[in-house]
């Protein structure tokens, strides 16, 4: 039998990036790429994504016929059986039915999934979770967001918001969270978390390389300036950095007592550009968490990196 293939897309907040990928090998054939939203240019999210999918499949040069289906991993809230995206702040879409206008347009099953599920399914298969039947899989970005494998399958609990490690509290009084609850471990360490911190220093009058780089109304900051600061000892980046590790170890530690897996899987723009950010938060948990797990659990880097949206969407169909 020869290898199957499929269109994996992943739906994120700024870009829709779409690549014909192998199931058996996990290899990209192919790779389109459009942005999510261009204003004024009156073109629905669903057209968008037809045409990243239709670039996709030419690119590839495969007959359309000999695909598996088209996976969608969406950043965001969705009805998997439905194939709809039923909430999505970042994207700014609400109730958006996405399998049905795409399977009638490329007569391809059509399966939804959300960001972070689909990027667990990329790591569970072809990244650091493989032959690993029992872990979760933690992403650093604008929140935190995680995914449970539990006996080699991804576990979605009683209503299916299982994994939402980002909604930890580790504060009583804390800052308030997007959740409408405060204290929730994503505002003390997600790559917002970061930036936040690092404009909160510089409006106190700390010097730092950061001072220009940073939008400070908004707060966006990127991985890799957060990074270059980091490796010439900036003292806000350090600061800032020190911080949220901490909070992203107390964290780990409950996943750690609490469900005791045999990996932690982490990625992310922010764990792969600042090492460090990883090496303290690994060292917080094992110092908070209970003796024997602390010992056994191991602690890793996501493999996948920006193609475990893709890749992972793709074996939605498998
Ligand atoms: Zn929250």
């Amino acid at each position: 039998m020869g290898d199957k293939f499929a269109v994996g897309v992943d739906l994120g907040g700024t870009k829709i990036l779409g690549s014909v990928v192998n199931l058996n090998t996990g290899r990209m054939v192919s790779t389109s790429k459009k942005k999510t939203r261009v204003v004024n240019e009156g073109l629905d999210l669903v057209k968008r994504i037809s045409l990243v999918v239709a670039d996709a499949i030419d690119e590839s040069g495969m007959d359309p016929s000999k695909l598996a289906g088209i996976g969608i991993g969406a950043a965001g809230m969705v009805d998997r059986e439905k194939g709809i995206l039923l909430a999505a702040a970042n994207l700014g879409a609400n109730d958006v039915v996405l399998a049905e206008p795409l399977k009638a347009q490329f007569g391809l099953p059509v399966k939804v999934g959300n960001d972070v599920e689909v990027a667990t399914l990329g790591e569970l298969n072809f990244g650091a979770g493989r032959e690993c039947n029992n872990f979760v899989c933690i992403f650093v970005g604008t929140g935190i967001g995680s995914g449970i494998v539990h006996e080699g399958r991804i576990l979605r609990g009683g209503s299916g918001t299982a994994g939402e490690v980002g909604h930890i509290i580790v504060d009583n009084d804390g800052l308030v969270c997007g959740c409408g609850g405060y204290g929730c471990l994503e505002t003390y360490a997600s790559r917002t978390a970061v930036a936040k911190s690092i404009v909160y220093d510089l409006g106190r009058g700390m010097d730092s390389v950061l001072r220009d780089k940073i939008d400070p109304q908004k707060g966006i900051l990127r991985s890799k300036a957060i990074s270059q600061a980091v490796e010439c000892g900036d003292r806000v980046a350090l600061r800032a950095i020190h911080k949220a590790a901490r909070y992203m170890g107390l964290g780990l530690a409950t996943v750690i007592n609490f469900y005791n897996p045999k990996r932690i899987i982490i990625g992310g723009g922010l764990v792969e550009a600042v090492p460090l950010f990883l090496e303290l938060a690994e060292e917080e948990a094992r110092r908070r968490c209970l003796r024997i797990p602390a010992k056994k659990t191991e602690i890793v880097q996501a493999e996948l990196g920006d193609f475990a949206g893709t890749i992972g969407a793709a074996l939605l169909v498998r």
